[in-house]
This record gives C-alpha cells, sequence and structure tokens, in this order.
C-alpha cells in the first residue's frame, strides 16, 4: 500500500500552499536580509498556481498530483527556488508514478536538488533542512508514517535553524560573504514549512 495516497498528497499540497500564504512575508523579510526580498513572493505565485492547476487536474495516484505540483512550480516560480522546489515534487511524482516508496521518492528529491543546484550540507540552502529530513524520515518510517513525517519536519526545522551562523556559499546570499552569518536561509526555512505541512496532514489523516 502506497502510504500516500492521492487524498493525502492533495491534502498536503493544500496545507503547504496555506502555510507559504500564511508566511510569505516573513520569507520575504529572510530574503530580503540575504538576498532580494522575493522568495515569499516568489512561493506564493507557485502555489496559488499550483492551487488552480490542482482544482482541474484529474489525477488517478499521489505520483500524478506531486509531479503536477512540481511542473507548475517549476513554469510558476522565478529564481534559483523554482527550478529546485520544481525539482523535488517532480522527483517525487515520479518516484511514485514508478511505484517506489515515499522515502526513495524524498532521496530522489534530494538528489536531484543536489545535482541541480551543486549544494552540500553547510553551504546554507534548502539542502540544510531537505537532506536532514530525509535521512529522520528513512530512519523511522519502519515506525509508521505518522512518526516519519513527523521527525521529517522537525529536522527540517532544526536544519534551518542550523544555518543561521553558516555563511552562505551558493546562491545569492553567498555574494554578501560574510554579511550572510547572522540570518536563516529563506529556502530552507520554506522547506521546513512544506515537511510541517506534510506532517500535520499526515498527523490528521492518521486520526489523531
Ligand atoms: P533567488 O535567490 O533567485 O531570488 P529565491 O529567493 O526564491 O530565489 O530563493 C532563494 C533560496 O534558494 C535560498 O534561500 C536558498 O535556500 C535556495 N538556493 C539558492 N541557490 C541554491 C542552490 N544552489 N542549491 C540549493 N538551494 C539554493
Ligand atoms: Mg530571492
Amino acid at each position: 500500500m502506497t502510504a500516500v495516497d492521492e487524498a493525502l498528497a492533495r491534502a498536503w499540497i493544500a496545507a503547504a500552499a496555506e502555510a507559504v500564504r500564511a508566511e510569505a512575508e516573513h520569507l520575504t523579510d529572510l530574503d530580503a536580509a540575504i538576498g532580494d526580498g522575493d522568495h515569499g513572493v516568489n512561493l506564493r505565485r507557485g502555489f496559488d498556481a499550483v492551487t488552480a492547476a490542482l482544482g482541474t487536474y484529474t489525477a488517478d495516484s499521489a505520483g500524478d498530483v506531486l509531479g503536477k505540483t512540481g511542473t507548475t512550480l517549476l513554469s510558476k516560480v522565478g529564481g534559483a527556488s523554482g527550478p529546485l522546489y520544481g525539482t523535488v515534487f517532480r522527483a517525487l511524482g515520479k518516484t511514485l508514478r514508478q511505484g517506489g516508496t515515499f522515502a526513495e521518492g524524498l532521496q530522489a528529491a534530494l538528489d536531484g536538488v543536489r545535482q541541480l543546484g551543486k549544494a552540500e550540507v553547510g553551504d546554507k540552502t534548502i539542502v540544510d533542512a531537505l537532506a536532514p529530513a530525509v535521512a529522520a524520515y528513512a530512519a523511522a518510517v519502519a515506525d509508521g508514517e505518522e512518526i516519519a513525517t513527523r521527525a521529517a519536519a522537525e529536522a527540517a526545522q532544526t536544519g534551518a535553524a542550523s544555518t543561521i551562523p553558516l555563511q552562505a556559499r551558493k546562491g545569492r546570499a553567498s555574494y554578501l560573504g560574510e554579511r550572510s552569518v547572522g540570518h536563516p536561509d529563506p529556502g530552507a526555512t520554506s522547506t521546513a514549512l512544506i515537511l510541517v505541512a506534510l506532517a500535520d496532514v499526515t498527523a490528521r489523516a492518521t486520526g489523531r
């Protein structure tokens, strides 16, 4: 049985869109400090487009829903984060459509982001939240979806917080050099939001 079915995938994306809307200003403020101040605006535009696209999309599976999310983000979100988040959801969708597990999908998402952005843990990017989340999910998946998604969300939040003292080595923030130190990375922060949304809808679906 696929742990993430179509209904849960739709609920996840709806919750992620809601979280992005609620936090758009905060994400944009974070990006104003070490980038160009558009991360929240970029993601909100992307998730609004995803919400519209999924509203009229007749999917057969979670893989379809997540793949559609990825292609929509890819085409609607500008900047560095559009292709990166597009890659995350397209890799998840592709893996599930091919019969892979959600854990394998998360690993494929991380591999795709690394391949595209060439960032490693410690470079102050999305990878700082995503890599520990993927590892935490894999380590906890035997305990069930609810525990695994919560472990992933918490690891992403810890990972996002861990970017504060780091100097950015990738993306726009790297142009600031040492001045990027002391601020959380916007993309790591949004990754944590999206994974908290997954943990929340999973907990709800499991009836807690
Ligand atoms: P832009 O930097 O083009 O304005 P956004 O503001 O939407 O795009 O996104 C910025 C975020 O993208 C950063 O906070 C960082 O997390 C992420 N990012 C930038 N470059 C990379 C990269 N090479 N690999 C992974 N994440 C990256
Ligand atoms: Mg930006």
